[in-house]
Formats: C-alpha cells, structure tokens, sequence
C-alpha cells in the first residue's frame, strides 16, 4: 500500500480527527495503516506523521528519528505509534526551535513549545501508557498532537517574522546550534 501525503488546503487538516473505537484498535487493518504511515514518513525523510496527513480520520501517529538528514542537529529516538493520544500535561518552560511539515513541503519555522510533555495514549500491541518526552521528541509529540487537532505549526508561531522558505534555511539555519535550555 502506498500512502499519499496530503498538503496544506486539504480540509482533513483543519478538523479534528475521530477517535478509534475499542474494536477500530483491535483490527488488523489498523497495524497496516501504521506500517504504512511508517513507510510513508521515512520515505519523506519526516520524523512524524498523523494518520490525518495521510488522509485517515483517525487519531493516531507515528514518529521516529535516526541520523534524520532533514534535522541534523537533534536527538535521536525510536519508532513509535500512539494511538488515541492525549497530552495531559506540558511544561511550563518553553523552548524556541523550527519545525517544518512534510504537509507543508519547502518551509521551516520558529515555534516556541514546551520542553516537557506527558502523553496518555494507546500503543500499537494495545497497552494503555504514559510517557513523559523531553526536547525534540516532545517537540514532535506537540507538533503530532496538533495534527490531529486540526492545527498547523505556523498556528503556534509567535510571529510569522521566522516563517522561511527551505533554500534560504539551509544556507543560515540548518546547522544552528540548538536555543540554550
Ligand atoms: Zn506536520
């Protein structure tokens, strides 16, 4: 199965997606999505992808990030789907660094996102956890949330002052080093 991206203007977007039912998490075709949604993010070099940006109403995400040629500069982490997922507590510290969306292809930005956030979710064998991510990883989990949601990065942006296109990022920025912590 080979899973299309959608872009920014596809209204799927803007909604919030739909929760998955006790028996939605127990079918099979729910594992074939999220290896799908897998290929799908590594094949575009992303570090995340919700089930939304593959056209699916349906809350839940993928993230992964080893040696990302996209973001050189961050921390790596493992793969990981949540299905159902919730972030019950963020962080009051903030931290600045840019984001770019495989739904938005060509732009980066500097959005300002807690340091620290706490997921409720389901894993894909169907345990219900918490977990608390820290750094670029709870960047991603924010960022993935969001997504499901119905919002963009450019939404959580203090200003569209940072809002720049990738060329003119890969010249000044990509080798930035991280905002002090
Ligand atoms: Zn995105």
């Amino acid at each position: 199965m080979k899973l299309e991206i959608v872009k920014i203007g596809n209204p799927l977007l803007r909604k919030k997606t739909r929760a998955l039912s006790r028996s939605q998490l127990k079918l099979k075709k729910l594992q074939t999505f999220l290896k799908g949604m897998t290929r799908a993010m590594r094949h575009a070099q992303g570090v995340g992808l919700a089930a939304n940006q593959i056209g699916l109403s349906m809350r839940a995400f993928v993230m992964e990030c080893r040696g990302n040629r996209r973001y050189p500069r961050v921390d790596s982490f493992p793969l990981q789907a949540y299905l159902n997922p919730k972030i019950v507590r963020y962080s009051k510290a903030k931290e600045g660094g840019w984001e770019g969306c495989l739904s938005i292809p060509g732009f980066r930005g500097k959005v300002s996102r807690s340091k620290q956030v706490t997921l409720a979710a389901i894993t894909s064998d169907g345990r219900r956890i918490q977990k608390t991510f820290r750094g670029f990883e709870a960047r991603v989990v924010q960022h993935e949330v969001d997504h499901l949601n119905g919002f963009f990065y450019m939404d959580r942006m203090d200003s569209l002052k940072t809002w720049t296109h990738l060329e003119e990022f890969n010249q000044r920025f990509k080798y930035e080093v991280k905002d002090k912590k």
